[in-house]
């Protein structure tokens, strides 16, 4: 029997990868087709009552043909959802240091706490009388948000970081529009995330990129260099997506307010600094926190996620409605710019109604479970992690920036992959295989072949041991080993092989269509 390095009996994995079955199932995990395929039109999986038959009143508008619905009983409908979720890796089957992304735990505290009724049966339409205690809740999270990044306004409707982006955007052009300044240049360091240009580029900015400097950095001369009376904002992530704080931030604000531009700065890497910096001290103008990184709250499969966005004493009068304000009668939500009050000039409105309120339930709940110093230890566990990663890899991996302490994430390159034959691509297959989620690939886009690790706090010394004692014999076999299968093949274990994702992407079949019967000869 062979061992890994940890001694850990290892199984003969190019044999199992090659054992097919008659079903197609691997052990007990099974394979699914799609619902239409095993569904059957005429099958039901309750009882209904014959329909009475009804004068129709859409006019020969309707359906002759049957709707083609797939039909199955209850048990084949669990058993489609629960195999389906089987294939899906998350959080809490395994280690996911997909950087940038902040896969942390997800507390059950927090969903005891969406799911008290007085939350989770709300309607959004609810009268103020019976919603007083979930506007507090709201009015409490605004604030520990406010005071966590020592801001002075904060909008909670923003559903992903992305949108967030779009809202501080938008608070910061409604700042120009109402000084008359027209500004048409939006500042972007070329190590940024994609929804940094994108979201410039949609409000209809041409945006500068500014290079990073040889050590990951962004260089307050460069960023004064293209400052100019025609840029509008500089979108700057701090802890940057190398993994590092930004050391000349409060230059670079500086010189941004003194061109009479504004700061937005990308906050989805918030977990490395809570409770250490609040970003409204470096300067910062408009910052979106992702409640679904830095607060614990579910990703979701794509959602439901939460962007707030917290605004400086300049921008605040433009927060979009709506916002809770508390008054005579209670709390309330400011919904229209009309009354939003004496100085006040909302943006508009991002969302119908006033964001994921589940999420701010979950979000609180993490809050105050933890407390200010839990918060702050969880930031420096989190850095704590990244730089244990660091120092467990450093000599087997190349980091391009040189071997310095890192923030919450760890970034390396493929400079170490060179002559192997291996790229940053099969190192992330093979990953899979040895049941990871791979970390980030290829961003961000300044490094080559970069993979960007993120293990969080939420990982403890055990798991991030052997997450390291994994990488390094992957790491030996990469460079060292003759048989490249290992990498080349891989995913040998997963439900499915490497995929042509270029052409997944470029000819995405979204639809299905029941396979043409061959029709019989005449
Ligand atoms: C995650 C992330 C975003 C976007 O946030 P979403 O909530 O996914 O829309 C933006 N910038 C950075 C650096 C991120 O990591």
């Amino acid at each position: 029997m062979s061992m890994n390095t940890q001694g850990r009996p290892t199984k003969p994995t190019a044999a199992n990868a090659n054992t097919e079955t008659f079903t197609g199932n691997r052990g007990l995990d099974h394979e699914e087709p799609l619902l239409f395929e095993i569904g059957r039109p005429d099958n039901s999986g309750v009882d209904l009552p014959e329909p009475k038959v009804v004068r129709s009143r859409l006019g020969g508008l309707e359906r002759t043909a049957p709707l083609g619905l797939p039909g199955l009983s209850e048990p084949e409908t669990m058993r489609h959802y629960v195999r389906l979720s089987r294939k899906n890796y998350a959080i809490d089957s395994g280690l996911y240091p997909l950087g940038s992304c902040t896969m942390k735990h997800n507390p059950r505290l927090n969903e005891k706490m969406a799911r008290l009724p007085g939350f989770s049966d709300l309607h959004p339409l609810a009268p103020r009388s019976m919603t007083q205690g979930a506007l507090a809740l709201m009015e409490a999270l605004s604030g520990y948000l406010m005071e966590l990044t020592g801001m002075h306004a904060v909008a909670l409707s923003p559903k992903a970081g992305a949108h967030g982006e779009l809202c501080g955007m938008l608070a910061i052009k409604a700042a120009h529009d109402a000084k008359g300044s027209k500004r048409n240049v939006v500042l972007v360091p070329d190590s940024a995330h994609g929804t940094n240009p994108a979201t410039a580029a949609f409000m209809g900015y041409t945006v500068k990129s500014i290079p990073a400097r040889a050590d990951g950095t962004v260089a307050a001369d460069a960023v004064k260099a293209a400052l100019g009376p025609d840029v509008a904002a500089i979108m700057l992530t701090n802890p940057n997506t190398c993994g590092l704080f930004e050391p000349e931030i409060v230059e670079i604000a500086r010189a941004v307010h003194e061109a009479g531009a504004y700061f937005y700065c990308d906050g989805a890497n918030f977990n490395a600094i809570v409770g250490k910096v609040r970003p409204g001290d470096l300067g910062v103008d408009a910052m979106h926190i992702n409640l679904h990184k830095t607060f614990s709250t579910p990703h979701g499969g794509g959602g439901p996620g939460s962007g707030p966005v917290v605004l400086s004493e300049a921008l605040a009068p433009f927060a979009p409605v709506p916002f809770v304000t508390k008054g005579g009668g209670g709390y309330r939500l400011v919904e229209h710019a009309a009354t939003a009050g004496e100085g006040k000039a909302p943006l508009g409105r991002l969302t119908a109604f006033h964001g994921q309120m589940g999420m701010f339930v979950r979000a609180l709940t993490y809050m105050l479970s933890h407390g200010s110093d839990g918060m702050r230890q969880a930031s420096e566990d989190a850095v704590l992690s990244a730089n244990y990663i660091r120092a467990g890899l450093r000599d087997v991996m190349s980091q391009p920036f040189g071997d310095q302490p890192c923030m919450h994430e760890v970034l390396f390159d493929d400079a170490w992959l060179k002559d192997t034959g291996v790229t940053t691509l099969d190192f992330a297959k093979a990953m899979i295989d040895e049941g990871y989620h791979p970390m980030t690939m290829y961003f961000p886009l300044v490094v080559h072949g970069a993979m960007l690790i993120e293990p969080t706090e939420s990982e403890s010394k055990q798991s991030l041991d052997l997450f390291v004692a994994t990488l390094r014999d992957l790491a030996r076999d990469a460079k060292t080993g003759n048989d490249k299968s290992r990498f080349k093949d891989a995913p040998r274990l997963a439900p499915r092989r490497r995929l042509d994702e270029t052409r997944a992407a470029r000819e995405p079949k979204l639809r299905w269509r029941p396979p043409t019967v061959p029709e019989a000869a005449e």
